[in-house]
């Protein structure tokens, strides 16, 4: 679906019109991909208290700013000896303005449910690829928003491939950024599956152990597999080349309070086929079942009673009928 075209968007501090929001072609970000992203979701319970509430605000904006950090553009950046390099240009704005200015964006665009996407990015001065003397440009879109996979995804799960094409490798393009340009991997990895018919495409890494889905956590279950016949439920930890997600951090906290074995684990590809639960996570699929791989078959082939709880728990949190009690949620007013 397009943008409609109205509303706000924060602009370097100021909040333009939606048609006002452009940058010059020699930006720097257009020619080499030199942004930094998040994408936060604000749910409207209008099921339970009709408020509205944004999942995770700070930890999604401490990983922008980390993300920008990798990439030398915040006033981490400093000369031997501590002292500050004139030369370059960098962020001039902290994680807490950063996180005043999401909720000033969604209060002036007034969806009650919203997408939230900052991007960092180097804009307009010359075009060498040594990006220090562009400036370090902030803009904040936000726009209504529904399901990602769709609503019977949640439900049935969707089919999916391993890609053809591997993850960014270690020491290339780093995988704990969420980067503009990480984006056309990606890209090359959803039009595969989506070309082959299957709704999404598994990563390998370099080293051929499973990654991630293009925009996705991954996680595999074992039914019965732990201490005392617990459930196991595994996920490739981040020398994987994994996004470092905020929702699969969040299933690693849930899925301990409800008492199953979770931890990161190196997973060979053929686990996807002989799990009995494999699951994506995300702001965007949030927990979202998939029920083939390369067209097998896994467990059950529907979602399992894994998924199923730790959906639950999700929902309920965000719904507010269980009770927020790592503080993860940011709510907001609207006058
Ligand atoms: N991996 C990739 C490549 C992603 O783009 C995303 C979506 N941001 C995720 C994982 C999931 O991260 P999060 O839970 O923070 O949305």
């Amino acid at each position: 679906m397009g943008f409609d075209g109205s509303g706000k968007i924060w602009m370097n501090g100021r909040l333009v019109d939606w048609n006002d929001a452009t940058i010059h072609v020699g930006a720097h970000v257009l020619h080499y991909g030199t942004s930094v992203f998040e994408g936060i979701r604000m749910y409207h319970r209008d099921q339970t208290d009709g408020q509205s509430v944004v999942f995770r605000l700070r930890e999604h904006i401490v990983r922008l700013y980390n993300s920008a950090k990798i990439y030398r553009m915040t006033p981490d950046e400093m000369l031997l000896g501590g002292r500050v390099d004139e030369a370059d240009r960098r962020l001039s704005y902290s994680v807490d303005d950063l996180v005043q200015a999401c909720i000033d964006t969604v209060q002036a665009n007034g969806d009650p449910a919203a997408y939230i996407r900052p991007v960092i990015f180097r804009g307009y001065h010359s075009l060498g690829v040594d990006p220090r003397p562009c400036p370090v440009d902030v803009v904040i879109m936000t726009w209504r928003w529904g399901k990602y996979l769709g609503p019977e995804a949640l439900e049935k799960g969707v089919d999916v491939c391993v890609s053809t094409w591997s993850r960014i490798a270690p020491n290339t393009m780093p995988a704990l950024a969420k980067c503009g340009a990480n984006y056309m991997n990606s890209q090359l990895i959803k039009m595969e599956a989506l070309k082959s018919g299957y709704s999404e495409g598994i990563a390998l890494d370099t080293g051929g152990y499973v990654s991630e889905g293009s925009g996705e956590n991954l996680f595999v279950v074992f039914h019965n597999r732990g201490q005392d016949g617990r459930h196991v439920i595994f996920t490739p930890p981040l020398g994987n080349s994994v996004l470092p997600g905020i929702t699969r951090d969040t299933i690693l906290h849930i899925a301990a309070d409800l008492g199953f074995e979770i931890g990161e684990h190196m997973i060979p590809r053929e686990m996807l086929y002989t799990a009995d639960e494999v699951f994506f996570t995300g702001t965007a699929s949030e927990v979202t079942p998939i029920r083939s791989v390369d067209q097998i078959r896994v467990g059950s082939g529907h979602r399992g009673p894994v998924a199923a709880a730790l959906q639950e728990r999700f929902f309920g949190l965000i719904d507010g009928t269980a009770p927020d009690k790592h503080g993860w949620l940011t709510p907001v007013t609207f006058s």
